[in-house]
C-alpha cells in the first residue's frame, strides 16, 4: 500500500473499453496509463483512501477472459484480501457478468466488496461514461457502516445501478446502462447519493475465513431450444467428448417440445450421468417444471430445474460444481440450492 489513510481500495484492471485511452496524436485507442491514474482522474485524489491497482499483462477485451483470467483475478483478492477494505475489478463489458457469476462461487465467505465495472466508451474519451464508473465503483468498495462493509458481495456497478453480479446480464451493447437484473433488485443506486438497499444486500453470517476455489470444468454445453430444432442437432451436442453439463435454455417456464427422440436423448444423457440444468430463454421469471404438460417430460427425463438463475451464472456454477464434485447425483443437488443469492428456490 502506498500510503495510510483511513481506507484503502485496489484496482484490478484486466482490460476491456474502460482500460483505454484515446491517442492524440493518431485519435486510435491505446491503453489507459494506470500509473497516472490521480493525474487522468484528478477527482480521486479528494478520496480519503489509498488506491493501488494491479494490471493484467496485456490488457485483455473480456471476450478473451475465461476460467484461466478468473482464476487470477480471485486469487489476487484472495492474496491481497487482508490489506484492503474493497476491490475494484476494472473489466471488459462483454463477459463481465460470467467474470461476475465465476468470483461469486469461488470467493466463498467473502466479506468486503468486489465490485466489477467498465464502460461503454473509453475512459480517456471526453464523453465516457468510465470516469463516473469508476470513481462510484471505487466509493462503493470502501464503504462501511458501523466497520463493516456495505456491500459485502461481488456485484457489477453500471452506469447508476449496483447489481449483484450473478444476476447480471449484459442487455444493450450501444447505451449507458449496459447492464440488467431481472429476477433481483438493485442492491444501490447512485444518484446526488448512493442509496443502498440494505435488505436485499446479502451477508455472511459470523467473522469466517474467505476460501478460494480455483477448480472449474469446463466441460458445458449450452443447448438453445427453437422452433424445429432437429435431432441430428441435439445429438451432436450431446455427444460432445466429455460433455458433463448442459443448460438447456427452454421456453417460457421451462417448456420444451415433446417429440419422443428428445425425450430419449435427454433421459439417455441422465442416465449416463450427463447433468441438464433447464433454464428459461425469457428475461424474467422463472422456470417451473410441471406447470405446463410440456414441462412434465423434462422431469421425467432427469433434468433439474434452474429456476431464476441467468445462463451465465448456471454456466459458472456448474463449471464450479463439476470441479470439486464428480458424481452427478451431488451435482445435482448442489445445483438446487443458492450459494450466495444467485437464484431463488421455491
Ligand atoms: N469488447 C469490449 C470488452 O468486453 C467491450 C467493453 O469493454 O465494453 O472487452
Amino acid at each position: 500500500m502506498s500510503e495510510t489513510k483511513s481506507r484503502s481500495v485496489l484496482l484490478i484492471c484486466t482490460g476491456g473499453t474502460i482500460t483505454m485511452s484515446v491517442d492524440p496524436g493518431t485519435g486510435s485507442l491505446t491503453p489507459f496509463r494506470f500509473d497516472q491514474l490521480y493525474k487522468q482522474i484528478p477527482e480521486l485524489n479528494k478520496f480519503d483512501f489509498n488506491i493501488d491497482f494491479v494490471q493484467f499483462n496485456p490488457l485483455l477485451d473480456s471476450s478473451e477472459v475465461g476460467p484461466k483470467e478468473w482464476i487470477s483475478m480471485a486469487e489476487t483478492i484472495y492474496h491481497a484480501y487482508g490489506n484492503y477494505d474493497g476491490f475494484v475489478v476494472l473489466h471488459g463489458t462483454d463477459t463481465m457478468a460470467y467474470t461476475a457469476s465465476a468470483l461469486s462461487f469461488m470467493l466463498e465467505h467473502l466479506q468486503k466488496p468486489v465490485i466489477l465495472t467498465g464502460s461503454q466508451l473509453p475512459i480517456g474519451m471526453i464523453r465516457t461514461d468510465g470516469k463516473e464508473n469508476l470513481i462510484t465503483a471505487i466509493e462503493i468498495a470502501a464503504a462501511k457502516e458501523y466497520g463493516s462493509a456495505l456491500v459485502p458481495e461481488v456485484c457489477i456497478f453500471f452506469e447508476n445501478t449496483l447489481w449483484r453480479g450473478n444476476r447480471t446480464t449484459k442487455k444493450n451493447a450501444e447505451l449507458f446502462n449496459a447492464f440488467g437484473s431481472y429476477n433481483y433488485a438493485a442492491l444501490a443506486t447512485a444518484g446526488v447519493h448512493i442509496r443502498y438497499n440494505r435488505t436485499v444486500i446479502h451477508h455472511e453470517r459470523g467473522e469466517r475465513e474467505l476460501i478460494l476455489h480455483r477448480a472449474l470444468d469446463t466441460n458445458i454445453a449450452i443447448l438453445k431450444l427453437f422452433p424445429g430444432i432437429s435431432e441430428a442437432y441435439v445429438e451432436a451436442v450431446f455427444n460432445t467428448p466429455g460433455l458433463r453439463a448442459v443448460v438447456l435454455e427452454s421456453f417460457g417456464a421451462g417448456n420444451a417440445p415433446s417429440s419422443q427422440w428428445l425425450i430419449d436423448l435427454l433421459k439417455k444423457a441422465t442416465d449416463h450421468g450427463i447433468v441438464i440444468v433447464n433454464v428459461t430463454q425469457c428475461n424474467t421469471g422463472s422456470v417451473e417444471m410441471g406447470r405446463y404438460k410440456t414441462s412434465v417430460h423434462l422431469h421425467d427425463a432427469g433434468v433439474i430445474s434452474g429456476y431464476d438463475i441467468t445462463t451465465e451464472t448456471a454456466v459458472t456454477k456448474l463449471m464450479f460444481l463439476l470441479g470439486h464434485y464428480q458424481d452427478s447425483e451431488t451435482i445435482c443437488k448442489e445445483m438446487g440450492r443458492s450459494f450466495c443469492g444467485e437464484m431463488t428456490v421455491e
